[in-house]
């Protein structure tokens, strides 16, 4: 008898709330592979050398407004409340991001209010309205904002992080961050706005802290496991057929030996610096909008609640093309027809094993938040 009934490929969000579940509510037996040295995925967080607890793959704000999502995480953490906000330096003026009513009277001054009027009639207080479409209004006022947001908002910074102008790019991607009617300086406007008091790794340990889920990690799904649709045992795992659940949330062209080519992600290098003094910058997030090579700094401090620390660290953020080299993530899929095309071509090579199962940014192909992958897995779990 196989010692486990369900393995798991990948231990970030995806990963480890299919296995808490499938292992609580299923009572299943099962093993988590991961081919990094920790869980946790790229929400992954640890002290660096100075004591200043770093987000090492790029800063993860918890949000949601889904109460499910919220309480189910709230079995392994306690919070602090964080309402994130997030400015953009342009051209040396810090503005509030989303670009809201705020940002309005910062930039057009006495001319805001008469603005402001007339973007609550064309879309009612609270709305988020997406860059694109205000770039479609015929109104000269409305143009003119829709104009000024693009160019420093959105243009540079989005060549930067795609290589790509908005225009070019998926717009669910560039939607993520509306124009927000609003006065509200935060950058998400959920219910539930928090971080893990004692980081996300803790609260990835103690999800996975149960008698029947076993974690192995420095473990690359590929030395274990073998998935061919053609051959008659379609999985095997450690060379045995393995005849229960495989949940992979890891990049399927890379599993697949690239056998319908590569699938383009976005990556990113990180610049960690650490100052003697006790705060680097005004925010958590400052984005640079229409300046510098990085889009944005994190300054961590912030977002994990050490404010008192007598100094500071920060990170660069410089995003580059994904090539696949040694130590290079795949962080965003690139969203886009050929693209999702080959994706489809990896989906239906998969598509009659009913025991391999996708889930998650990676296996998906697509952007997930960290409450939408959660309450997914969630569901998944469920239906399995
Ligand atoms: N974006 C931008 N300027 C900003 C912030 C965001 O142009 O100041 C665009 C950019 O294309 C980015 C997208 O909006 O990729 C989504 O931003 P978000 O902050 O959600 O990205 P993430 O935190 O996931 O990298």
């Amino acid at each position: 008898m196989q010692e486990y009934d369900s393995i798991i490929v990948g231990c970030g969000f995806a990963g480890a709330v299919a296995a808490r579940e499938l292992a609580e509510k299923r009572g299943r037996r099962v093993l988590v592979l991961d081919a990094r040295n920790h869980v946790g995925g790229n929400c992954y967080d640890c002290p660096d050398e100075y004591g200043i607890r770093i987000h090492q793959y790029g800063p993860h704000i918890f949000h949601t407004n889904s109460k499910r999502v919220f309480d189910y995480l709230s079995r392994f953490t306690n919070w602090f409340s964080f309402g994130h906000e997030v400015v953009g330096n342009v051209h040396g003026k810090e503005l509030p991001i989303p670009f809201n009513l705020n940002t309005l009277a910062m930039v057009f001054g006495e001319r805001a209010p008469k603005m402001e009027e007339k973007l609550i009639a064309q879309y009612g207080e609270g709305a988020r309205v997406p860059i694109l479409e205000l770039m479609n209004q015929e109104d000269a006022d409305l143009k003119e904002i829709a104009e000024y947001v693009y160019e420093n908002i959105f243009l540079k910074y989005t060549m930067k992080q795609w290589g790509k102008t908005p225009k070019e790019i998926d717009p669910g991607v560039s939607g993520r961050v509306p124009v927000l009617i609003s006065h509200d300086n935060r950058y998400f406007q959920d219910t539930y706005q928090g971080m893990p008091i004692p980081g996300y790794t803790e609260l990835f340990e103690k999800m996975l802290d149960f008698p029947q889920i076993d974690v192995r990690l420095n473990c690359s799904a590929k030395d274990v496991l073998e998935v061919n649709p053609q051959a008659q045992d379609k999985i095997l795992f450690e060379g045995k057929p393995f005849e229960g659940d495989v949940i992979f949330t890891g990049a399927l062209d890379e599993f697949f030996d690239v056998r319908f080519g590569r699938l383009p992600y976005r990556s990113l290098r990180f610049e960690f610096e650490h100052l003697k003094k006790p705060f680097y910058q005004s925010h958590g997030v400052v984005n640079y909008t229409v300046s510098e090579d990085f889009t944005r700094i994190t300054e961590f401090k912030y977002l994990t609640d050490q404010m008192e620390e007598p100094e500071t660290t920060i990170m660069r953020e410089y995003p580059i093309p994904y090539e696949a080299k040694e130590g290079q993530i795949p962080y965003y899929a690139i969203n886009n027809e050929d693209n999702n095309k080959c994706y489809q071509q990896y989906v239906s090579y998969v598509k009659d094993i009913p025991n391999f199962h996708l889930l998650g940014r990676l296996a998906e192909y697509k952007y997930y938040n960290i409450d939408a992958i959660v309450e997914h897995a969630l569901d998944f779990a469920q239906n399995i």
